[in-house]
């Protein structure tokens, strides 16, 4: 317990993680951050009462929100993130600069499950995920580190998702259809 609120202190505003990489973006973590608190006030979860929040951040400055959105039925439930990341893949965005998340958890930096992460991974490894508690203070962490040695699209040997184009019927194509050479 006092570790966790020794490293709350520490990223106060400030840089941290295994590796930390921030860059230009440093001045929109603040604002990414509070849009995936903004989004957390929409979370549908009677059943867990664990909101969640997250802001996709794409490439051209778009963020997309999103909130858990659970079911009677489970197993059909949704993550935050999962949620943002298709609204964003639905209106034709597939290359992402970050990802903010939040939840109710003071004591602890709310982390992306492991089929979040696998979805992120889906869209690249070299964005950046800051995971947050609700005073904002944030842990920042690559898709890679969150998901290392990963199995991904190319791994297929088709082009990594970033590089799938949309046709004009709106349909993947990929090398002019699904199948691998
Ligand atoms: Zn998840």
């Amino acid at each position: 317990m006092g570790e966790s609120k020794v490293k709350c202190e520490l990223v106060n505003g400030h840089k941290w993680g295994p590796k930390a990489h921030l860059s230009a973006l440093n001045n929109d973590v603040t604002e990414l951050i509070q849009k995936s608190q903004d989004a957390k006030k929409f979370a549908y979860c009677p059943y867990s009462k664990f909101r969640v929040g997250a802001a996709l951040l794409a490439d051209d400055g778009t963020v997309f929100t999103g909130c858990n959105v659970e079911n009677a039925s489970y197993t059909l439930g949704i993550c935050a993130e999962r949620n943002a990341m298709s609204k964003a893949i639905s209106e034709g965005y597939r290359n992402f600069k970050a990802i903010a998340i939040a939840s109710d958890l003071c004591d602890q930096f709310i982390s992306p499950c492991g089929g979040c992460r696998q979805f992120m991974r889906e869209f690249g490894v070299d964005w950046k995920v800051y995971m947050s508690k609700p005073d904002g203070t944030y842990i920042l962490m690559s898709v890679e580190e969150l998901l290392p040695v990963s199995f991904g699209p190319e791994d297929l040997k088709i082009h990594g998702a970033q590089d799938l184009k949309i046709n004009g019927s709106k349909h993947l194509e990929i090398n002019g259809g699904l199948h691998t050479k």
